[in-house]
C-alpha cells in the first residue's frame, strides 16, 4: 500500500485526501490551521461558463463544475451526503443589455462542449429575475443559467475529509516543513512516505524555499461578507453575478454572502478592513438595494492562491521524485478543487494524466 502525506487541509488537500483515501493509499493530511484559509472564506458559487478567462484556466474551471455530480455520487458512496451544494442557478444582470447579449453569446460559444453542465440559459428580464432575487434593483436585464451552482466550502470541505477519514486516512495538526522529497517534520516529528503532496494555497512558495526551489505563488485577500434576511427562505434563490468581480450567493435560513475584495498588495493579512467592508456593502446595496435592512452577520476574509500566470500548478516537481504539488487555484478553486485532485491523486498512484500536462510544474516557471 502506497502512504501518502498531504499537506493542507483546504479544498485542494482535502481533494486529494478523499481521492488517494478511496483508491486505498495510507494516506495523512496535515494542516496548521493558519488564519485566512481560502476555502472557509470562499462564497462556493460553482457556475463558470460565464467567465471572460480563457486558456487552460477556464478549461479546468469548467471541467470542475461538470465533476460535481460524480464528486457527490463518490461522497455519498463514502457515506457522506452533506456538502450544502445545490444547482439554483446563476443570474447575470446589467443595466445595459448589450453587456448581457455578449454574456448570451459567450455562453452559447461555450454550449457546444459544455451544455449538459450549464443546462437551460434563458433571457428572463429584469421582472421575473426580481421574483427569484427579491431585493434586486430595478431597471435590470437579466440572463438565467440554470445549470449554475453553489456549495459551502466549509461543508464540502469537512464532508471530503470526514469521507477520506471514513475510508482510512488519518488526519493530524501542526505546522509541516517539507525535507526532502518524501520527509516531512511536524512540529518536530519526522514522517516519512512514499510521496508527499504540498496543497497548502497561498503558503506554498514558503515550504518550497526550504528546498532551494521557486513556486511562483502569491495571496491574494478576499474579504466577503454574510448578512441575514430575516424570516425569508433564501435556499432557492440564484446567484447573482453583475458582470464585475463582486456577487451576490445565496444559502439556507436567509443566509446570503457578498463580496468579496481582490487584493494583491495585503500579503498574508487576514484582517476585515474598513475599506473592504466599505467596498462589499457598497458593491453589493448597488445591485440589490433590498439588501440594505439584513443583518449583517461576519465578514470572512481567504488568501487566495494566485498563480504566475493565472494557471494552477498541479503535479509532479520536476528532480524531485515522490514529491507533488497542487496551487494556484486562484478564484476558482471550490470548483476545480474536486476534479484536480482526483487527478493528481491518479498521478501519484502513477496514472499518467493528459489534463495535468498544462498544469505541470515546470522549470522554466522557476521550480
Ligand atoms: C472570498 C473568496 C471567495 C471565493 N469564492 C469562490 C467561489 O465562489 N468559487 C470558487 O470556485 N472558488 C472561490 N474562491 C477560491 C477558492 O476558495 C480557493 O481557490 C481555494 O479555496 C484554494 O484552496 P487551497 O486548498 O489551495 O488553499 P486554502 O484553502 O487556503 O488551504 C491551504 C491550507 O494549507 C494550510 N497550510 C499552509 N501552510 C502549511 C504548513 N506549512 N503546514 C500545514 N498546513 C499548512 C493552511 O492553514 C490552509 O488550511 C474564493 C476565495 C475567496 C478568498
Amino acid at each position: 500500500m502506497q502512504r501518502v502525506i498531504v499537506i493542507g487541509a483546504g479544498i485542494a488537500g482535502a481533494a486529494v485526501f478523499f481521492a488517494l483515501a478511496r483508491r486505498g493509499a495510507d494516506v495523512t493530511l496535515v494542516d496548521d490551521g493558519a488564519a485566512g484559509q481560502a476555502t472557509a472564506a470562499s462564497a462556493g458559487i460553482i457556475q463558470p461558463w460565464s467567465s471572460s478567462a480563457t486558456g487552460a484556466y477556464v478549461d479546468l474551471y469548467m471541467a470542475g463544475a461538470a465533476y460535481y455530480p460524480e464528486l457527490l455520487s463518490q461522497l455519498a458512496a463514502a457515506g457522506i451526503t452533506r456538502t450544502d451544494y445545490r444547482r439554483s442557478g446563476g443570474l447575470i444582470v446589467h443595466r445595459d443589455p448589450a453587456e448581457l447579449d455578449a454574456a448570451e453569446a459567450l455562453l452559447e460559444d461555450r454550449r457546444a462542449e459544455h451544455g449538459e453542465a450549464m443546462g437551460r440559459v434563458e433571457r428572463i428580464g429584469g421582472a421575473r429575475a426580481r421574483e427569484l432575487f427579491p431585493p434586486l434593483a430595478e431597471g435590470l436585464d437579466a440572463l438565467l443559467v440554470e445549470g449554475g451552482g453553489r456549495v459551502d466550502g466549509r461543508t464540502l470541505c469537512d464532508a471530503l475529509i470526514a469521507a477520506g477519514r471514513a475510508l482510512g486516512g488519518t488526519v493530524r495538526g501542526g505546522a509541516a516543513a517539507l525535507r526532502g522529497d518524501t520527509e516531512v517534520v511536524v512540529d518536530g516529528e519526522t514522517l516519512s512516505a512514499d510521496a508527499v503532496v504540498v496543497a497548502t494555497g497561498a503558503w506554498t512558495h514558503a515550504l518550497f524555499t526550504g528546498l532551494g526551489l521557486d513556486i511562483p505563488v502569491q495571496p491574494q485577500r478576499g474579504q466577503i461578507t454574510h448578512l441575514r434576511v430575516e424570516g425569508v427562505d433564501t435556499a432557492a434563490w440564484p446567484s447573482v453575478f453583475p458582470l464585475s468581480h463582486h456577487y451576490l450567493v445565496a444559502f439556507d435560513h436567509g443566509r446570503v454572502a457578498v463580496g468579496a475584495t481582490r487584493e494583491s498588495e495585503a500579503g498574508f493579512d487576514a484582517r476585515v478592513t474598513a475599506q473592504g467592508q466599505l467596498e462589499v456593502l457598497r458593491d453589493a446595496l448597488s445591485v440589490a438595494p433590498g439588501l440594505a435592512d439584513a443583518t449583517v452577520i461576519e465578514t470572512r476574509v481567504g488568501l487566495r492562491p494566485l498563480a504566475d500566470g493565472g494557471t494552477p500548478v498541479v503535479g509532479a516537481v520536476p528532480g524531485m521524485p515522490g514529491l507533488f504539488v497542487a496551487t494556484g487555484y486562484g478564484a476558482g478553486g471550490l470548483t476545480m478543487g474536486p476534479l484536480l485532485g482526483d487527478l493528481l491523486a491518479r498521478s501519484v498512484l502513477g496514472e499518467s494524466i493528459r489534463m495535468l500536462d498544462a498544469t505541470a510544474p515546470r522549470p522554466a516557471s522557476g521550480i
